[in-house]
């Protein structure tokens, strides 16, 4: 049976562009008769609270979205992340790296011999000698894990973009915090939690062929993928604070109620007309992803 899921960031309400990734997410594995879960990806404790799940779980209910056992935090789970690293450490794919973000920005804006894409990690802690490792240790500086990737470009299958090549770099494991990275959690969360569908918003379709690389070192199926769209602000930019009532606290001070969102984004998803009302029930039978949009949600 399909297991999609919704796996916010607990850092504040949800707006109306993560509820409608919700609603996609949840059509897509309801309209397959399949299960759905929410994963609370609270790595960051620090920014992430209990005020703020309890929010976003009343908001995803009022718009008629059900999730199926209890939801999952990651907080709960850094002895699943941790035994993931131990197991590539084991296999001779993790090295400490020393770089701070200013050193690899700098790094990969300086000539090399190969392509380096932007933002992907150069290499420079990949082959320190002994003595190279033990001064930065001697100098206090907590290192990060990263995987020696050495795989070049993966390609996954998306079922809204059709194919995503990029180059895996020697993604982050664990971050020199001592936090486990999102890009390791979230591969051992949807594999662990038997996900098999997932979907989210476009932003992370660039981190996607890492993930899929990291699922494959460590003999865990890739689930099936789709990327979608995102809403932007008038302006054209990522939905944020600066476009007004976005969430649907602010919206509901201004009389606009969760049922007027959710007609709302049906029509913007062309799963209902004008003028008439839904229930997110109603729009199980009608969804077919092959027909939903491809562009932005422009919100005005
Ligand atoms: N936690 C991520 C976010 O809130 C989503 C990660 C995912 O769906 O894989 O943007």
């Amino acid at each position: 049976m399909t297991t999609g899921r919704f796996a916010p960031s607990p850092t504040g309400d949800l707006h109306v562009g993560n509820l409608r990734t919700a609603l996609i997410a949840w059509l897509f594995a309801r309209s397959e008769g399949g299960r759905f879960l929410v994963r609370m990806e609270d790595l960051d404790r620090v920014q992430a609270g209990a005020e703020h799940e309890q929010a976003q779980l009343r908001d995803m209910a009022a718009l008629g979205l059900d999730w199926d056992g209890e939801v999952v935090r990651q907080s709960e789970r850094f002895h699943l992340y941790e035994a993931a690293i131990d197991r590539l450490t084991d296999a001779g794919l993790v090295y400490p790296c020393y770089c701070t973000r200013r050193e690899i920005r700098e790094a990969s804006a300086a000539p090399h011999d190969g392509p380096t894409p932007d933002g992907a990690y150069p290499g420079t802690c990949r082959n320190l000698a002994d003595a190279e490792r033990s001064d930065r240790e001697a100098a206090g500086r907590p290192p990060a894990l990263r995987l020696r990737a050495d795989v070049g470009e993966v390609t996954v299958d998306d079922e809204v973009l059709g194919s995503i090549t990029a180059l895996v770099d020697d993604v982050v494991l664990r971050r020199n915090d001592g936090v486990p990275a999102y890009n390791l959690a979230v591969v051992i969360d949807d594999a662990d939690q038997g996900v098999d569908q997932v979907v989210r918003g476009d932003d992370l379709a660039s981190s996607t062929p890492r993930q899929a690389h990291l699922a494959d070192l460590l003999g865990l199926a890739r689930p099936r993928y789709a990327h979608v769209p995102l809403v932007l602000g008038p302006t054209g930019q990522r939905l944020a604070k600066r476009d007004g009532a976005i969430t649907l606290a602010q919206l509901g001070d201004l009389g606009v109620t969760a049922s007027d969102v959710l007609q709302q984004l049906a029509q913007s998803l062309r799963l209902s007309l004008p003028g008439e009302l839904v229930t997110a029930g109603d729009l199980i039978e009608r969804f077919e992803p092959s027909l939903l949009p491809r562009a932005p949600w422009i919100l005005s």
